[in-house]
């Protein structure tokens, strides 16, 4: 059986919390035999025109993507917008206003790690910002490791940034029903980003997906970097009970921040139908 085509829909640069340039990452990308590639930064799409141009040059199919941070039933959701419109004036402003809300949140970030004898965080996270729009708990992840505080980017999350943790602060994204609204004002299709990291029980997650699907949701990542084999037999079966388009991505991040490199993901099971079917 002739293999399918490499399809890697998730991934990061500078524009977000990556630490790969939007260029450096598609020809990372394509070195690594990915031939279709999205860049999906977090609440941003500064990074697609340069990548865009990148892909062009070495003859990598291109997909203009984003992942947008919601808020649902108390827990952070992510989902990804694919064949997004970067010009659309709704997702541009939508966008900018869930990044105001990450620059607000990350002063209460450094007010509460401050409290905790840790110093200097809103600084040393924007040492490791390159896109003074978009701050993340990656970035202060990165400041923690530089200062000795934990040995690595995982071990900032476990002390630090997770709920109950001292650097912790809870946010209120965007609403499922905007987040969903913004991707499809420019014909994007929105994608349930690595459902098996949420802290949801099987009904609640049965309740999200249908709510995600009344809402104009149509795929969810099936194979991704946060998924366990078991978890590709599962995700599979809610793709299929949910008639919800099944996509693979790696959610790279960086060389050695990620356990899985660009492209390098299992292909998805030859049964479902993925969210490239009619592209
Ligand atoms: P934020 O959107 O700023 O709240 O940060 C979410 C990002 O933090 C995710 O996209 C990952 O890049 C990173 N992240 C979340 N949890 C972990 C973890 N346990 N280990 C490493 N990185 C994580
Ligand atoms: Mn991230
Ligand atoms: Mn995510
Ligand atoms: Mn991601």
């Amino acid at each position: 059986m002739p293999r399918a085509p490499n399809y890697d829909l998730h991934c990061h640069s500078t524009a977000s919390d990556g630490l790969l340039a939007p260029a450096e990452l598609v020809a990372r990308a394509a070195a690594n035999g990915v031939e279709i590639l999205a860049l999906t930064d977090h609440d941003e799409i500064a990074g697609l025109a340069e990548a865009r141009a990148r892909a062009r040059d070495i003859g990598l199919r291109f997909v203009d993507g984003v992942e947008v941070s919601v808020s649902w039933g108390g827990i952070t959701i992510h989902i990804v917008g694919l064949n997004i419109d970067p010009a659309s004036a709704r997702l541009q402003q939508g966008l900018q206003a869930i990044r105001q809300g990450r620059t607000e949140r990350a002063k209460k970030m450094a007010q509460d790690l401050a409290r905790v004898g840790i110093p200097g965080s809103l600084e040393g996270a924007y040492a490791y910002v390159d896109n003074p729009n978009l701050i993340g708990r990656t970035h202060f992840a990165r400041f923690l490791v530089e200062k000795r505080y934990v040995n690595d980017v995982k071990s900032a999350f476990q002390h630090y940034l997770v709920s109950g943790k001292p650097g912790y602060v809870p946010h209120e994204w965007a609403t499922l029903q905007d987040g969903l609204a913004y991707i499809k004002a420019g014909g994007g299709m929105p994608v349930l980003a690595h459902p098996g990291r949420y802290k949801l029980t099987r009904s609640e997650m049965r309740k999200f997906l249908g709510e995600f699907k009344d809402g104009g949701g149509t795929g969810i990542e099936v194979v991704t970097s946060s998924h366990s084999a078991e978890q590709y037999l599962e995700y599979a079966i809610l793709a299929r009970e949910f008639g919800l388009l099944a996509s693979r991505g790696s959610d790279f991040h960086g060389p050695g921040e990620s356990r899985i490199d660009l492209g390098m993901l299992p292909d998805l099971a030859a049964d479902l139908k993925p969210v490239w079917h009619d592209w």
